[in-house]
């Protein structure tokens, strides 16, 4: 199947999926060959997910008009050259982080704080708890706009921990999206990847990041 084919099967479902909000769907493609990307592009899919600083600006050196996304975890030490090739980034979750891209960036960066609702080890983020802190906290930073909130779903096959886990980032970004922060209107959910999307869109997902659906072997 083209990458087409694959986009017009994902919309197809997505339209059975009762869901008022607007659905973003982004092609993560930190897997993919250049001849996939060029598939992505000309298909098209214009927001397009990297996880690896250097694959991502040279990929967005040659395709300038799409929107990039960075996903994540970002090192400080990676934030400048990063930093202003990008229109979003998913995984905000450090103070030292947030210090280092108001020190380096050079307009308005869009985040979204990336929260580890399932309190996996392995998984980056925030606890639940620490978000509205964190959030006001970074009110000093004024190149850093907060537009939602991102996690990734826990390793289960069962599919009533994961709907927890989507809802649960779903209660918090309505919470902080009514505190009317001028610096963090929240009003993004960044959340499913290949396998629990429906169940994400389901749960209020604004942008889901498609991998191994969309532009994976198969
Ligand atoms: C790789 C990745 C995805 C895509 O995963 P698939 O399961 O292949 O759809 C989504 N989000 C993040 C943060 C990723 O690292």
């Amino acid at each position: 199947m083209t990458i087409k084919q694959r986009l017009a099967d994902i919309q197809q479902q997505i339209q059975q999926i009762p869901h008022p909000q607007e659905v973003t769907v982004i092609a993560v493609t930190k897997y993919a060959s250049d001849e996939v990307l060029s598939e992505v592009i000309d298909a098209p899919i214009l927001n397009i997910a990297e996880n690896r600083v250097d694959q991502l600006l040279e990929r967005q050196t040659r395709y300038p008009q799409a929107t990039w996304h960075l996903i994540g975890t970002l090192q400080t030490r990676k934030v400048k050259q990063v930093i202003n090739h990008i229109d979003y980034f998913h995984a905000l979750d450090r103070l030292s982080l947030a210090k280092e891209i108001q020190k380096r960036a050079n307009k308005v960066i869009q985040c979204f704080v990336q929260v580890n609702v399932s309190q996996e080890a392995t998984k980056h983020g925030l606890a639940v708890e620490e978000v509205v802190q964190f959030i006001e906290e970074i009110q000093k930073y004024d190149r850093i706009k907060v537009v939602g909130l991102m996690t990734m779903a826990p390793h289960t096959s069962n599919d009533a921990v994961i709907r927890q886990c989507f809802a649960t980032l779903s209660a918090l970004r309505d919470h902080i999206h009514q505190a009317n922060y001028s610096h963090a209107p929240c009003q993004y959910l960044s959340m499913g990847m290949s396998q629990d999307y429906h169940i994400a869109i389901e749960e209020g997902a604004t942008h889901i990041r498609l991998g191994t659906t969309l532009v994976g072997p198969q």
